[in-house]
Parts: C-alpha cells; structure tokens; sequence
C-alpha cells in the first residue's frame, strides 16, 4: 500500500510538473494572488475567474520547484467548478493529508499528495499553491508566504 501511494505519488508529480495543467496568465481573472515560498524559491501568480460563488477557471504561472508546479497544476483541476465553501473545504482536507500523510481517501489523485508527508523539507512547496489559490478565491489578493504561516 505504502510503496503504491509512492509509486502514485511519484508518477503524478512528476507528470505534472512535465507538463503542468492550465499554466497560463488568465486574462480575464477577476481575482488574483501570488504565493512565494523564499525556502526553495517557489513563486506563482494563481488568477481565478469566480462567476458569483463559483470558480469557473483557475491558472496559474509561475517558477518553482517540480512539487510545487505539480502540486499548482494539480489544484487548478481539482478547484475548478467549485463554490469557494468547498474551495475551502478542499483547502482544509489538502492540508492535513499534506502535513499527516494521512489520506482522505475520497479525494482522487489528490491523495497521491499525502506522498510529500514523506519529504518534510517540500511540504511548504505542496502547500504554497493551495494557500495562493485560497487567497485568490478569498479575494484576498495578497501575496502569501509559507514564511507567516504554520505551513
Ligand atoms: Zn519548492
């Protein structure tokens, strides 16, 4: 089961940091939030498109690391659709996988992220797009640093 998860885990990763999902500036974005992790050096710019309640496109373009490029392309298909209660809801499960190795069990190919518990030196890298993207999805707007935060 553990080397399955690391098997998953790696061929995700690295599939998404080859070549990442909606890597790209968003033009018409109406929100916006930077994430910068000075530890590795990880800097993305997410751009959501919220209609009402509702993400209908999040991309994301930036330079980093393969965890945290694959771990930003990862979210932009997970958010997708969503209503930014369950942004958050996601936000929250996302986070405790990552910071437990814990897996939710229902979150699909997501759960391939509990594999970074193993590697603590890359978990701000895991979490960096998912705290950018909530801040964006917030309305926050803020540039957000794994520096202010418990990870
Ligand atoms: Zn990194």
């Amino acid at each position: 089961m553990f080397d399955d998860l690391t098997d998953l885990y790696q061929q995700l990763i690295l599939d998404h940091s080859k070549s990442p999902r909606n890597y790209r500036v968003l033009p018409d974005a109406n929100r916006t939030a930077h994430g910068h992790n000075p530890l590795c050096g990880d800097n993305y710019t997410l751009y959501a498109k919220l209609e009402g309640d509702v993400v209908k496109e999040l991309t994301f373009q930036g330079s980093g690391c393969a965890i945290s490029k694959a771990s930003a392309s990862i979210l932009t298909e997970a958010l997708k659709g969503k209503t930014r209660a369950e942004v958050k809801a996601l936000f929250d499960k996302v986070h405790q996988m990552i910071t437990t190795g814990q897996t939710a069990g229902d979150l699909g190919k997501l759960d391939a992220l509990a594999g970074v518990h193993k590697f603590p030196a890359r978990i701000k890298c895991a979490i960096l797009p998912w705290h950018a993207a909530l801040a964006a999805v917030e309305g926050r707007g803020e540039t957000v640093t794994t520096e202010t935060e418990d990870t």
